[in-house]
């Protein structure tokens, strides 16, 4: 049985390793096909990583695809307006 101290730095290692994922599944988001010609498109929302993912939401991302979190690049949060 390990001692103390030594269970103690095992869990220190697991946190550390510990990410915590602020990505939601795609079914949370509403992702999927655009329903409206005016919905954004995921290669246009400030959120799109190309070529093919999402900060916001997990897995692989279609450029035509859209969700509810969609946001015009440059809009309110984005990199741009905070001048980075
Ligand atoms: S619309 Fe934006 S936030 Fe939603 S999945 Fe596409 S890139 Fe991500």
């Amino acid at each position: 049985m390990a001692r103390r101290s030594e269970r103690y730095l095992s869990g220190v290692g697991m946190m550390a390793n510990y990410i915590p994922s602020r990505q939601m599944l795609k079914s949370d988001a509403g992702y999927g096909p655009p329903q409206d010609p005016s919905d954004g498109l995921c290669k246009a929302c400030d959120y799109f990583v190309g070529p093919n993912k999402c900060e916001k939401v997990m897995g692989d991302i279609a450029p035509y695809m859209t969700c509810d979190l969609w946001e015009p690049q440059g809009g309110p949060g984005s990199n741009e307006e905070m001048g980075y």
